[in-house]
């Protein structure tokens, strides 16, 4: 089995673009994490962007994925942290309840059922994996499902009565209102108490220095997203939709909404895509297929995923283990790491 040291030396035999040196030796190298044979590592591009380095990280893969007992291997390219997300003038809230926080990617979909919550706590460990500080938030008030997808449970604690100490699972700092009021408690809540206890979690959270933040919305247009663009620097949306008809109706509708808050729409992923039987190896595409692409086609927009219906993804984010921890090297797992791997690469997370 390797180890973290016999990866840092295959790192180091892998050459930088033009001038003499490596990765290791020119300090572009870190979050490497080795378990039971698979290897995960941000290269940062430095001054040489990510284009000139897409063949390091290639290289970087391949090397290391040569070594005795390795079994994956992801590398992905983290733009400089200096050219990290770049705040647009005109684009900063009026009050910024995150200032600790670099990126924040929020997961959103037309309605409800979608996939989002899956989307965003898979992304949420894959960027955790790749090295990066990183956080979820809940926005869901009414319908929390964190404490459930990332298999966390218990309460935040304040020990001072006037901040909260967010709870952790995964490595991924998070916060639910399922944390702190009894499951049902919300749905009789009116706006004002959803609006208070979205700016409660964003604002008296201790989130600490973050990388990134991934913010699992409410399904809809409405308040939360208005309250979320208008009290932290939102870096993008992701807009989650199944390829029905209906659900596609509702995901343009999110990307008019946040079109018109100038809130970025960083793509759109296709969920429950195509069903593949796990027995038979059948594909089916259930909800239709191609959809999303068509749809994002049309409005310019990126489609970084198409995820297929799949037991898997569906027993473990149920389960408390999403698919990136419990079978990281699953196709499926895949999937969810190339889309981090894209909004890093992109700057965007
Ligand atoms: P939303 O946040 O849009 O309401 P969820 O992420 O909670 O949706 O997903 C709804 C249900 O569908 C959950 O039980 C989840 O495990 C399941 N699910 C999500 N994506 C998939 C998928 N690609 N394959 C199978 N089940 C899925």
């Amino acid at each position: 089995m390797a180890t973290e040291r016999e990866v840092t030396d295959a790192l180091a035999s892998v050459r930088l673009p033009g001038a003499a040196g490596d990765p290791v030796s020119a300090g572009l190298v870190s979050g490497l994490a080795v378990k039971d044979g698979h290897v995960q590592f941000a290269i940062e591009t430095g001054e040489a962007g990510a284009e000139r380095m897409e063949p390091v990280r290639r290289a970087a893969e391949q090397v290391v994925g040569t070594l005795p007992g390795v079994l994956s291997v992801t590398a992905v390219l983290t733009a400089h942290k200096a050219s990290a997300p770049q705040r647009e003038a005109g684009r900063a809230p009026a009050r910024d309840l995150l200032p600790q926080v670099g990126a924040i990617v929020a997961v959103a979909s037309g309605k409800g059922g979608v996939g989002k919550s899956t989307t965003a706590a898979n992304l949420a460990i894959s960027f955790r994996a790749m090295g990066l500080r990183t956080a979820m938030l809940d926005a869901d008030i009414y319908g929390p499902s964190l404490p459930t997808m990332m298999g966390a449970s218990g309460r935040p604690s304040s020990p001072d009565g006037k901040t909260i100490i967010p709870m952790e699972a995964h490595g991924v700092t998070c916060m639910s209102i399922g944390f702190m009021v009894a499951p049902d408690a919300p749905t009789i809540w009116r706006g004002p108490m959803v609006m208070g206890a979205l700016e409660q979690m964003m604002g008296d959270v201790q989130w600490g220095p973050q990388d990134v933040l991934v913010v699992d919305m409410p399904p809809g247009t409405g308040d939360v997203q208005m309250t979320l663009t208008q009290t932290a620097e939102v870096t993008g949306v992701i807009i989650v939709s199944t390829p029905q008809d209906v659900a596609l109706l509702d995901a343009r509708k999110g990307v008019d909404m946040f079109s018109k808050m100038s809130t970025p729409i960083l793509g759109m992923i296709e969920n429950m895509s195509i069903h593949v039987c796990s027995k038979c190896g059948h594909e089916e595409h259930m909800f239709g297929h191609g959809g999303v692409r068509a749809v994002a086609e049309k409005l310019g927009l990126p489609l970084l995923a198409e995820i297929p219906l799949d037991l898997d993804i569906r027993s473990a984010a149920d389960g408390g283990a999403p698919i990136v921890v419990s079978k990281p090297a699953s196709p499926r797992a895949g999937i969810f790491r190339d889309v981090a791997r894209t909004l890093i690469a992109d700057g965007n997370a």
